[in-house]
């Protein structure tokens, strides 16, 4: 999937001069930059998902989300709905950020060694609630009123002396079902243990009830995660909290809404740079969609339209690539193709790791490097990288 400004730079640069010049594969094309999207009237991203449920695999570029200012600039039909909300309507998917760790780009806790795997679920909690500011006293209750009779169920919330403020929050069983099920998915592919953490002492049947469903679905899969030496567990938030920060990683946290909206934060400046995160929707049927966790990186985009030196990262863009063609190879059970995946991301790593690397990270590399590559440059170095490493390889594989 195509996407929009300097990532679409990068992601063409990556197809012919990574991806095309080794493999032989079929890829499907689907563009979804935004003048294709306006044009096809958005069916584009509808295409886009389905294939994806289709195919098993899927890899995207990062595109705009328009707001009033694109809908000028591109001159569109209307305000196209974020692709990736569509994408994850249709699959029903859970997001997994990840980041990639390179030994020069230390992360600011000195425990971290492996990658610290964030799952959010992204439904409801305090994002789909209903607020009300009481200037006065009162009675707040709680009221479940069940579809085609039955008894009500009139709980009480607070007797008011004065002015207060009330929410009420909701979820889903098939909901949280989905996202406990896609987090065992993901734990399962990639070989991490699986941690969650809730409020459940506290929240004896809201937490308590995204607890039970966790342990429902890890009990159905009991056998297969012994065998992949998985272990769940399930601790109180704030206890999570304390074991990530002593942890050296390696592990998928899947968290509540709330939660993972500010972890992953956290965990992402804590790991050095937007352009070291990848991004992976995940189905719960095992349906997998990979980007990069950052946007179109439209400064650079303006610059490089300008005939201006670019120096944009292109590392979390080709991990999506590399994850792909990585789970690509595991369902075809074709391992050379497993195999170069696998190389291309060493050779990235190895690269940043020998001192050449983007400005982003020239900012933050431990020893200190002291010349940045521009967005070409960097590509161009893992290819000269690349090469002697796939001649050594009886493949088949056509190397010039
Ligand atoms: P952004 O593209 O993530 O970039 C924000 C800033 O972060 C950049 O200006 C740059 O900082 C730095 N940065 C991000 N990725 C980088 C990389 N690979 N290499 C070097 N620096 C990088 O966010 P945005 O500018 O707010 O959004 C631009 C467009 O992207 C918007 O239209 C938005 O809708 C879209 N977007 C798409 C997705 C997606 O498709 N998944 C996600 C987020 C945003 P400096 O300027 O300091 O160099
Ligand atoms: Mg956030």
């Amino acid at each position: 999937m195509n996407g929009d400004e300097m990532t679409r730079i990068i992601w063409q640069l990556i197809k012919d001069k990574i991806i095309n010049t080794f493999l032989d594969i079929d890829l499907k094309y689907y563009d979804l930059g935004m003048k294709h999207r306006d044009s096809t009237d958005d069916q584009v991203t509808i295409d886009a998902a389905n294939a994806i449920n289709e195919f098993g695999v899927g890899v995207k570029c990062a595109t705009i989300t328009p707001n009033a200012a694109r809908v000028k600039e591109y001159d569109l039909k209307q305000m196209w709905k974020s692709p990736n909300a569509t994408i994850r309507s249709i699959l029903d998917g859970t997001v997994f950020r990840k980041p990639i760790i390179a030994r020069n780009i230390p992360p600011m806790v000195r425990s971290w060694k492996k990658p610290i795997i964030i799952g959010r679920h992204a439904y409801g909690d305090i994002y789909k609630s209903t607020e009300i500011i009481v200037d006065g006293p009162g009675t707040a209750e709680l009221v479940y009123t069940p579809t085609g009779g039955g008894e009500k169920k009139v709980l009480r919330i607070h007797d008011f002396k004065g002015a207060g403020v009330i929410m009420g929050i909701h979820n889903t069983e098939p909901s949280i079902r989905s996202f406990a099920k896609a987090c065992i998915q993901y734990a399962l592919s990639e070989k991490v243990d699986l941690w969650f953490g809730a409020k459940d002492t506290i929240s004896k049947k809201y937490h308590g009830f995204f607890r039970d469903i966790f342990a429902e679905e890890v009990e159905k899969v009991k056998d297969s995660l012994q065998k992949a030496s998985i272990t769940y567990r399930y601790m109180l938030i704030d206890d999570a909290v304390a074991q990530v920060m002593k942890s050296e990683g390696g592990m998928l946290w899947a968290c509540m809404n709330y939660d993972g909206d500010v972890m992953s934060d956290m965990i992402a400046s804590g790991f050095g740079s937007l352009g070291l995160m990848t991004s992976v929707l995940v189905s719960p049927e095992g349906k997998f969609e990979f980007e990069a966790a950052h946007g179109t990186v439209m400064r650079h985009y303006y610059e490089h339209l300008k005939g201006n030196p670019t120096s944009t990262n292109s590392v979390a863009s080709i991990f999506a690539w590399t994850g792909a063609i990585a789970k690509r190879g595991e369902l075809d059970n074709t391992p050379d193709v497993v195999k170069f995946a696998e190389t291309v991301e060493q050779t990235v790593i190895s690269t940043v790791e020998s001192g050449i690397m983007t400005k982003d990270l020239m900012l933050i590399a431990e020893p200190k490097v002291t010349k940045h590559a521009e967005t070409e440059e960097f590509i161009d170095a893992v290819v000269d990288r690349l090469k002697p490493q796939l001649r050594s390889w009886d493949t088949g594989l056509a190397v010039t």
